[in-house]
């Protein structure tokens, strides 16, 4: 068996992956049990992963603040939407036959684990899927910032932010056709670009604690498997 390029991963799942882009519903059931598929791939190589699930689906904080919920009610609140997400996550894992902890930065501890670092080492060790809700825990910064925080803590090598489409492209694919992909980029062409692969903090925590991250289609079955493997899949954004 060809053995992985990465011995520990951060895997960064949106939560509006998990409905598919479809509004009228949460959670689209079929879609998780495709990711654990994919997931299973790599845990099957004996690849340590760490995931962190986004809330988009459920709950935004600063989306309400027109509808006067204070933002940081509603940051908490968008916190616990990843719990929910977490906890789906969780479940979908624990089905395809994979050992998992849920671990939150906000203490709930009849529904998970608190979250502990050493403690997430451990179980990543041990080969349990180490699963991040609650993002930071604090209010005005986003999932992406958890992945990056999250990586650089459990010592994961890399970033792997699973998204609709393929990697970065020179502008968004969705509206302009003539965009182009790019293969790999660095922190500083990136940033000089104004290419929005991140937000700023993500970024920033990245760069300067040197953990690359890569761009790529979740939705593609393989493309997680290639990328932990060592394939070009995706979009590279190194020093
Ligand atoms: N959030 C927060 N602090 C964090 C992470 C998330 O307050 O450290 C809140 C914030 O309101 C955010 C929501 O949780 O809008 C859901 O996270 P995010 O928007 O990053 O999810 P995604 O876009 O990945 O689905």
């Amino acid at each position: 068996m060809p053995s992985p390029k990465y011995k520990r991963i951060l895997l960064k799942l949106s939560g509006e992956a998990l409905n598919g882009g479809d509004k009228t519903q949460v959670i689209d059931f079929s879609i998780l049990d495709q990711y654990a598929q994919e997931i299973r791939r790599v845990y099957d190589a004996g690849v340590q992963i760490a995931i962190v699930i986004g809330g988009g689906n459920i709950f935004r904080g600063a989306s309400v603040e027109k509808s006067g919920i204070d933002r940081v009610q509603g940051d908490h609140m968008g916190m616990l939407a990843t719990v929910i997400n977490g906890m789906a996550v969780q479940s979908s894992l624990e089905k395809h036959g994979m050992y998992t902890r849920l671990m939150s930065a906000i203490k709930m501890e009849q529904v998970c684990e608190p979250l502990i670092r050493r403690r997430a080492i451990r179980h990543l060790e041990k080969s349990r899927i180490v699963i991040f809700g609650a993002g930071t825990g604090n209010p005005y910064f986003t999932t992406d910032t958890t992945a990056s925080l999250r990586a650089i803590e459990s010592e994961a090598e890399v970033v792997l932010k699973g998204t609709r489409v393929d990697g970065v492209y020179t502008a968004d694919p969705e509206k302009d056709p003539t965009a182009t992909k790019y293969d790999s980029l660095t922190f500083d062409e990136a940033l000089s670009k104004n290419l929005k692969i991140m937000d700023l903090t993500a970024f920033a925590l990245c760069k300067e604690n040197n953990v690359p991250i890569i761009v790529f289609d979740m939705n593609k079955s393989g493309n997680l498997y290639d990328i932990v493997m060592g394939g070009s899949a995706g979009t590279l954004v190194s020093s």
